[in-house]
């Protein structure tokens, strides 16, 4: 997968990227990074990109030009017209199926990040494929969705984890959040670790970890329930979980 970001701030995407798993990743060519700055493609020589909006109001546009020639430096390169991905709090919101999609069908993803009040329409109109938020507030630019979405995506690139395992079992998968984690040592502020977990039975810790997941969706994330794949145990034991969290929300009030 190759990523490539449309940005004024490049070595805000590159400082980034290149630490830890996502580091490794690149440095081993698992995933690779472009970062183009929207900047170079200024026709003047004061490298302005900016201007205010028509029709008045506060806070500057990114103006079509100097991204439109940033995006044809891309295209130019990669030798095809890319999907290109705009993040933006008026987009769908992005979730992890919608990272593998994106996996099995392209080679390269161009991000681009706005700044400011955002970018001139028209240049969107011609150049956009995929408009994406990454949750319902406003942040400052498009550079952190950017490395969220890639972060997100490179997990599920073959050979990134290092543990194939930790991709093919996370939050989300058949709409259940993870069960919780435990390490050494095996009592720790009078706390132990739950017995089942320390016995070797694959069979049990397997069982008790769904049951984990099953109840924690519930108290967490009730709204991915519906979709959730449940046997009829399950479903007991999730409407138990439903049960109590609302007469305890009832007590409080
Ligand atoms: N005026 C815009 C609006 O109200 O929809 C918000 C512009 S925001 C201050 C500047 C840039 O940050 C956007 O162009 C976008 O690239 C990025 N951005 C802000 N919030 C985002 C979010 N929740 N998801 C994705 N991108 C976001």
């Amino acid at each position: 997968m190759h990523f490539h970001v449309l940005t004024l701030f490049p070595e805000m995407i590159e400082q980034g990227m290149n630490t830890s798993i996502m580091g490794r990743a690149i440095e081993r060519g698992y995933i690779s990074l472009k970062a183009t700055d929207i900047r170079d493609y200024a026709a003047n020589k004061h490298n302005k990109v900016d201007d205010t909006p028509y029709g008045g109001g506060a806070g500057m546009v990114m103006q079509a030009a100097p991204v439109y020639g940033a995006y044809e430096a891309v295209k130019e390169q990669i030798g095809y017209r890319p999907r290109v991905i705009y993040l933006t709090p008026q987009g769908s919101t992005f979730f992890t199926a919608y990272g593998g999609r994106i996996l099995q069908k392209e080679q390269d993803l161009v991000f681009l990040c706005g700044h400011y009040e955002g970018i001139d329409e028209r240049v969107l109109e011609e150049i956009v494929t995929d408009y994406v938020s990454i949750g319902d507030y406003v942040l400052t630019g498009g550079e952190l969705p950017a490395m969220v979405m890639m972060d997100a995506i490179s997990r599920l690139v073959p050979g990134v984890l290092h543990n194939e395992a930790s991709a093919e079992f996370e939050s989300f998968q058949g709409n259940l959040l993870e069960h919780p984690h435990y390490s050494r040592p095996e009592v720790w502020h009078e706390k132990r670790v739950p017995e089942v977990l320390l016995s070797g039975h694959h069979a049990n810790i397997e069982k008790w970890r769904r049951e984990q997941s099953v109840i924690r969706t519930a108290e967490r994330r009730p709204d991915l329930l519906e979709k959730a794949d449940l046997s009829a145990k399950e479903k007991a034991l999730a409407d138990r979980c439903l049960a109590e969290k609302k007469l305890a929300f009832t007590q409080e009030v």
